[in-house]
């Protein structure tokens, strides 16, 4: 049985909220999050954004207070910066101590775990072997905006094709990584989802979003073994794009330029993405539909 992620776009209570949940703000001059954090939650919600994250180097903010000032989902967390860096979203604390720890200890708050930029200064700045025997995290930075004018690739896909050749059941995020000012809206997820804390989580937990550069998912659906799906540009009347669906060891199962995109599944396939390109180089990445009885979350 194929399990389809987007299964809850029929629920019309719910929406889709933009959400980053890699920021730095508030720690100072000179520092990664130099701006002040009510900037930048303002500069944020003018993009157009919902759901946002404040998360410094080791350091816990605490975001309830501008909750009542912004019409936003703002949820607690920090980065946990011992190398290999990840995310900690909606916990309680900043901890110091080994990964495993940090993760568990951040599962037992509430939140979940989001591990950063794979490939930053080197392919592999995430060993390989490492995530394979990593457990508790919910999915990968498949792209980070702040390391193409650092080092390394900011692109992930092929840390998180891996990962899901080896049915790990890892999401795929997209994050600013916001420093400065030019960092803005580089990549977002959007997230299907009612403008609730709860809500918000369970369908991340779900797999109910998709990680964007400038297009919008239009259309996805799974019916009868074969996935549907198109995505549009802003307003633009060009209406074709280029659509990839991907599977095992990151294959190109098919290539299709056109008004949307369609794939009939064989049935033997482990799991099957898409990725969607604009005329301007604008991406889309969905998450997988993928066969339930060989996946497990890590
Ligand atoms: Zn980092
Ligand atoms: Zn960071």
């Amino acid at each position: 049985m194929f399990a389809n992620p987007y299964e809850s776009l029929k629920h019309k209570n719910e929406e889709w909220l933009r959400a980053n949940f890699h920021t730095h703000a508030g720690t100072g001059p000179n520092t990664c999050g130099a701006n002040e954090i009510d900037d930048v939650i303002s500069a944020y919600k003018d993009a157009k954004y919902d759901v946002l994250t404040i998360s410094n180097h080791d350091i816990y903010t605490d975001v309830s207070e501008y909750q009542e000032k912004y019409d936003m989902i703002l949820i607690n967390g920090y980065e946990y910066s011992n190398h290999p860096h990840m995310l900690c979203i909606g916990n309680k604390t900043a901890v110091e101590g080994a990964h495993k720890f940090a993760v568990n200890e951040c599962l037992k708050e509430g939140g979940f775990v989001i591990l950063c930029h794979p490939n930053w200064q080197r392919k592999e700045y995430w060993p390989w072997k490492d995530l394979l025997a990593m457990k508790g995290y919910t999915g990968i930075e498949i792209f980070n905006g702040v390391i193409f004018r650092l080092n390394g690739s900011g692109l992930a896909t092929d840390t998180w094709d891996f990962l899901l050749s080896q049915g790990k059941l890892v999401w795929g995020f997209g994050s600013d990584d916001f420093h400065r000012w030019h960092d803005l809206a580089r990549s977002w997820n959007m997230i299907y989802a009612e403008k609730k804390h709860e809500s918000v989580r369970k369908s991340i937990d779900a797999g109910s979003f998709y990680v964007s550069t400038g297009l919008i998912l239009h259309e996805f659906a799974f019916k009868n073994g074969t996935i549907r799906m198109s995505a549009t540009s802003k307003d633009n009347y060009v209406k074709e794009n280029k659509y990839l669906f991907i599977g095992k060891d990151g294959k190109i199962l098919k290539e299709v330029t056109g008004e949307f995109g369609e794939y009939k599944l064989e049935g033997n396939e482990l799991y099957v993405r898409a990725q969607v390109i604009s005329e301007h180089g604008a991406m889309l990445w969905t998450q997988p539909v993928y066969d339930e009885s060989k996946f497990k979350r890590p």
